[in-house]
C-alpha cells in the first residue's frame, strides 16, 4: 500500500462535517481576524488551535535572519503542532491574510476534544507529529539559536538540554563559522557570555542555567498545589507508559522529570527489540509519542524538575524538588531509573561536557565528526553507540574489561559490529588517564593482560558501564537491595519497614502507596518493553491501593 507523503500527513484538510464535530466536541465559537492580526506569536505559551473557516492564515518561521512563511492554511486547515498539546512555546507566527474566520480552541478545550472524537484526533495528532519532522528536516529552519564553543561543556549542557526536550535549534560553533563575529556583534555579545541563546534578533539568555532555559522556551510547567491522585518521578519509558495509563484511566497524574522525558532510551539512536517497530525506531521519535499521548489524556509533565527528598505526612507521600516546589499526592511511583557510572580515570571529571559522553546522540557526534572516539563498555548501549557512530566519525575503538563482546550484547548488534570495519574491538583493555586543554585531546589505555600502555588521541570518550539506580533522594524507609535499586512486592517478605497487614502489591515498596517500576526496581529486566509493562502495570495496582485507602 502506498504511504502517503508527509507533506500531505502535516497539512490535511478536514471537511465540513468534521470541522462541526470537532467545533462542538470543544464548545469553541467562530471569531473573526482582520487582515494582518496575529493569531499565535512565536515564543507565546499556551497558545490557542484555530480551524479555518474563511480566509486565509500564513504560518510564518520569524527565527533565522528573513522571516519565511511555511504554509498558508486555508478552509478546513487548522494552526499548530506538538506543542499545542505540550503547552510549550510556539515556533511558529500564525498571522491573518485577509479577512479571515475561525474556530478558536483553547489547549485544554484542544485535549477535550482530541478524547471525544477519536477519528478527528488521529488526523489531527499525525499532522502535528508530522510538522515537527518536516521542521526538523527543513534545511533553512533556524529555531533557536545556540552560539558558543564545541569545547565548552556549558555549551555542550545547553545544547544536550534544548536536544533532549526536542526543542528546535541550530548551533553556531565560534570555532568555526565564518559570521559569528557578526552575530555576536548583532546581539551585543562577547565571547565572556558564551553560551548564547537567540530566537531571531533576540537574545533570549546569556550562559542559562538548565531551568531557566526550561522557563524560557515554557517546558516547565508550575505544579498545582492540589492533592494529585498519582505523582510520578522519572519520565523514562516507565514513567511515561504509567503517566499514558494513569492520566487516560481518569487519574489526576503529574510526572516530573530531573531533565528531559524519554530516560536512557531517549538517547538511543535506534532500538530494534521493541515489539511494533521492526524497522526499530529512535529513542527521540518513542519519546515525542509517549509525550504526545501523556499530555493528550491531560497527565502534567513539568522538567527540569529533581525530586529531592520524599516525606509521608497523614500517609500522603510529599515530593519535594530542587526548585523548592513540593508535590503531594495520594500515590507515587519511583521510575527514576539509572545511569552510568562515572568513568574511574585519572583527569575523567574535568572533561565531562568537553570530551566525556554518556551518551552518543547527534549533538555528541557533531563534535567528534571526522576524528576518532572511544566507547568504553560492552552492553547493547556501547554497541548502539558505537554503530551510531562509526557512521559520523572516522574510527571508533571500543574497550571492553572482558575477552568476549558476546557474553552482554545482543548477537545482532555483535555481528553489526564485525561487520563495520570502522570499529576497532579492543578487549581486556581500560582507560587509566585523560589529558587535554580545556577540551580532551588523548587518553592513556592499558591492557590486563599485557600491562601495555598505550596513547589514543581522542576528541571523545563515551562511557556505557555499570548502571547505577538514582535512588539517593530516597529515605530510608524505602526499603533497598545491597546495589541501591527499591524492593518492591514479594522481595519485601523479611522487610522491618512494611507495617500493613496485608502482602504489598507486586510492584509496592516497603511504604504503602509508593510504587517502583522499570530498572530502578530490584530485579527488573533493564530494558524498555519491560519498563513500559511495569509503568503500565503499575496503575492497575494504584487503583487496588486507592480502592481500600
Ligand atoms: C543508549 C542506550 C540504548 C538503549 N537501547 C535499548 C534498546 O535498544 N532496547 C532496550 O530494550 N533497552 C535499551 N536500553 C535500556 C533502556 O533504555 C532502559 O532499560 C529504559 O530506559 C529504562 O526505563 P526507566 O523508565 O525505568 O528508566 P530511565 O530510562 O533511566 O528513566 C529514568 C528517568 O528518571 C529521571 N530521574 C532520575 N532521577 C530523578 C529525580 N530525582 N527526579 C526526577 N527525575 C529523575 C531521569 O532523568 C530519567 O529521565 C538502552 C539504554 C541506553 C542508555
Amino acid at each position: 500500500m502506498a504511504q502517503p507523503n508527509l507533506q500531505s500527513v502535516a497539512f490535511p484538510v478536514l471537511n465540513d462535517a468534521q470541522v462541526a464535530e470537532f467545533g462542538r466536541c470543544a464548545d469553541a465559537v467562530p471569531k473573526t481576524y482582520q487582515d494582518g492580526e496575529t493569531l499565535v506569536r512565536a515564543g507565546e505559551h499556551d497558545f490557542r488551535f484555530y480551524i479555518v473557516l474563511s480566509g486565509e492564515v500564513e504560518a510564518i518561521d520569524p527565527s533565522g535572519d528573513e522571516p519565511k512563511t511555511i504554509t498558508v492554511h486555508s478552509r478546513g486547515r487548522f494552526t499548530g503542532d506538538v506543542s499545542a498539546l505540550a503547552g510549550s512555546a510556539s515556533f511558529v507566527t500564525s498571522i491573518a491574510r485577509g479577512e479571515c474566520q475561525v474556530l478558536e480552541i483553547t489547549q485544554e478545550a484542544l485535549r477535550r476534544a482530541l478524547n471525544r472524537c477519536p477519528a478527528i484526533s488521529d488526523i489531527i495528532l499525525q499532522a502535528f507529529i508530522a510538522r515537527r519532522q518536516l521542521l526538523r528536516d527543513r534545511a533553512n529552519f533556524t529555531g533557536l539559536r545556540v552560539i558558543g564553543s564545541r569545547y565548552s561543556a556549558d555549551t555542550f549542557r545547553v545544547r544536550d538540554f534544548l536536544a533532549r526536550n526536542r526543542v528546535l535549534f541550530t548551533w553556531i560553533d565560534v570555532e568555526t563559522d565564518p559570521h559569528v563575529h557578526a552575530l555576536l556583534k548583532e546581539f551585543g555579545v562577547t565571547e565572556a557570555d558564551m553560551p548564547v541563546v537567540c530566537c531571531g534578533h533576540m537574545l533570549v539568555k546569556r550562559n542559562p542555567s538548565n531551568r531557566e532555559l526550561a522557563d524560557a522556551v515554557g517546558i516547565h510547567r508550575t505544579l498545582e498545589q492540589s492533592v494529585y491522585d498519582l505523582a510520578i518521578v522519572g519520565a523514562g519509558p516507565a514513567g511515561l507508559a504509567a503517566a499514558v495509563y494513569g492520566a487516560s484511566e481518569g487519574l489526576s497524574t503529574v510526572v516530573l522529570d530531573r531533565t528531559a522525558p524519554g530516560g536512557q532510551a531517549g538517547s538511543s539512536m535506534r532500538i530494534e527489540n521493541y515489539l511494533g517497530f521492526p524497522r526499530g525506531i529512535t529513542g527521540a521519535e518513542l519519546t515525542d509519542r509517549a509525550m504526545l499521548q501523556a499530555t493528550k489524556f491531560g497527565a502534567r509533565l513539568s522538567v527540569p524538575v529533581p525530586g529531592t527528598r520524599l516525606e509521608f505526612e497523614n500517609g500522603y507521600p510529599i515530593l519535594h524538588t530542587d526548585g523548592g516546589e513540593t508535590v503531594t499526592a495520594k500515590c507515587l511511583l519511583i521510575a527514576t531509573g539509572a545511569e552510568y557510572r562515572r568513568l574511574e580515570a585519572e583527569g575523567c571529571a574535568q572533561y565531562e561536557g568537553a570530551g566525556v559522553y554518556y551518551a552518543a546522540s547527534p549533538a555528541e557526534a557533531d563534535i567528534c565528526r571526522g576524528e576518532d572516539v572511544v566507547v568504553v563498555g560492552g552492553g547493547n548501549s556501547a554497541g548502539q553507540a558505537a554503530v551510531f557512530l562509526s557512521q559520523h566519525v572516522r574510527k571508533v575503538f571500543l574497550l571492553i574489561r572482558g575477552d568476549d563482546l558476546y557474553k552482554n550484547m545482543s548477537s545482532y548488534l555483535v555481528q553489526r559490529i564485525e561487520q563495520t570495519p570502522s570499529i576497532e574491538l579492543l578487549c581486556n583493555t581500560t582507560v587509566r588517564r585523560m589529558e587535554g586543554n580545556g577540551h580532551l585531546s588523548c587518553i592513556e589505555i592499558t591492557s590486563s593482560k599485557t600491562g601495555e600502555a598505550r596513547t589514543v588521541p581522542t576528541s571523545g570518550v563515551f562511557s556505557f558501564i555499570g548502571a547505577v539506580p538514582r535512588t539517593d533522594w530516597l529515605p530510608d524507609e524505602i526499603e533497598r537491595d545491597p546495589k541501591g535499586f527499591v524492593r518492591t512486592g514479594p522481595a519485601l517478605s523479611e522487610s522491618t519497614y512494611w507495617a500493613p497487614r496485608r502482602q504489598p502489591f507486586l510492584l509496592e515498596t516497603s511504604h504503602p502507596g509508593v510504587f517502583a517500576a522499570g530498572d530502578v526496581r530490584s530485579g527488573s529486566a533493564k530494558r524498555i518493553a519491560a519498563a513500559v509493562g511495569e509503568g503500565s502495570m503499575a496503575i492497575q495496582l494504584v487503583h487496588e491501593y486507592l480502592k481500600q485507602m
